[in-house]
């Protein structure tokens, strides 16, 4: 285990752990506990648990461990937490930090829980939030205050894919002491500098690229070890968002692959996209990676690459929208992303269904608004499937 090992290597071997029997693939701890030798073992390790002891499966266990290891190694952290579900890890990493008084700044365009978590229940404790456009510089100085505590943002919002500035924004709320909280499932680990670029806690949604088969939901928040374990760590262990060891073990495994998969994942939403723009029954054809995106140069000088997902406007309409979907062949209907199946939602009529109009209006979520989420299929036949599609439209 060491910093010189390139992401790849990284993502096979780091954290590993073997028990006795040297087995060569990480192990599943399915135990909800461990058993001390000694009564006085027992009372040792509750003053100080060392590195390879763990006392309850909810504050930790061997399998899990392995896996917040190797995501803290990709990420460029000193630690992790692995949390029960994405949401577990965007309201564990606010609620463990904040109390009541407390001021948060938060972009507008968030995924729907999110927002409900922001909107509805800290507001509900007493925490003051103030919701900005993401990518305006300028709301964001306006908003941070002396006594703001935390910034949160998606730094590629869903569905439209606009990119907020982690460096800029990180900035912005590191001249007041506040803490800069992003959740980076869009980017994926693997086109994530956050860190880099001056972001203090990341949180991913693991149900997404990190288990990229779609098979368990997950989360994960990356950070200091100060904030990891004094922070986060007591109120997760003692609320109960713990990620599963079964869990675990999955994410593990999904992460011997998550370079190679999101980069050829990445390298077919380009190609989809140039395909796509300028199609005579579409309006905006929105990638970041495309150089008419109004945030190319950022998505460049962010990320190194345009991400996973493509999202398009059927300029026909809502009706127009559903004969598209209805056509697709290969790629499903459906609201995950980051699966290796290619996934196509409607953003207006699921994900963002409860929306207000005007909401809907202000985030750009139009009536034929389509989310592509690019899988792992041959680049051609899902090119092939989009064509085919838009002519029966
Ligand atoms: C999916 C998602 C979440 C929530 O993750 P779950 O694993 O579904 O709980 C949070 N933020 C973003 C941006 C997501 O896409």
């Amino acid at each position: 285990m060491t910093d010189a090992w390139k992401t790849r290597t990284k993502l096979v071997h780091e954290g590993s752990r073997r028990s006795q029997y040297g087995e060569m693939a990480e192990a599943i701890f399915l135990t909800q506990g461990f058993v001390y030798p000694t009564a006085e073992a027992a009372e040792a390790r509750f003053v100080k648990a060392g590195e390879d002891e763990f006392i309850y499966a909810r504050y930790g266990n061997p399998t899990t461990r392995m896996f917040e290891e190797r995501i803290a190694a990709l990420e460029g952290t000193e630690d992790a937490f692995a949390t029960a579900s994405g949401m577990a890890a965007v309201s564990g990493a606010l609620t463990s930090m904040l109390r009541a008084g407390d001021h948060v700044v938060s972009s507008r365009a968030l995924f729907g829980s999110c927002l409900y978590i922001l909107e509805e229940v800290l507001t509900r404790y007493g925490v003051k939030v103030t919701f900005v456009d993401g990518a305006n510089l300028a709301a964001w100085r306006a908003a941070v205050t002396p006594g703001t505590k935390a910034v949160f943002f998606e730094s590629m919002s869903n569905p439209t894919l606009e990119l907020v500035d982690i460096r800029a924004v990180s900035e912005i709320a590191h001249a007041v002491g506040a803490l800069v909280i992003v959740d980076n499932v869009f980017a994926t680990p693997i086109f994530s500098r956050a860190v880099d670029q001056g972001a203090d806690v990341i949180v991913y949604s693991t149900t997404k690229h990190i288990d990229g088969q779609g098979r368990a939901l997950g989360g994960v928040i990356c950070g200091t070890r100060d904030y990891i374990r004094k922070v986060l760590e007591p109120y997760m262990k003692h609320t109960g968002g713990s990620m599963s060891p079964f869990t675990s073990w999955i994410m593990l495994n999904g992460m011997a692959t998550l370079d190679l998969r999101c980069r050829a994942m990445a390298d077919s939403a380009a190609r989809i996209a140039a395909a796509l723009q300028g199609h005579a029954k579409l309006g905006r054809v929105i990638f970041p990676g495309l150089a008419s995106h109004p945030q190319h140069p950022l998505a460049m000088a962010q990320m190194g690459s345009g991400g996973t997902l493509v999202t398009f406007d059927i300029t026909a309409g809502k009706e127009a929208a559903f004969k598209f979907m209805n056509t697709l062949e290969i790629i499903k209907i459906s609201n995950n992303l980051g699966d290796a199946k290619s996934i196509a939602t409607h953003p207006a009529t699921t994900t963002h269904q409860r929306l207000p109009q005007d909401q809907k209006d202000l985030l750009g979520i139009t009536p034929g608004l389509i989310r592509l989420s690019v899988g792992l299929e041959d680049a051609d036949d899902l090119i092939g499937d989009l064509m085919q599609a838009l002519d029966a439209t």
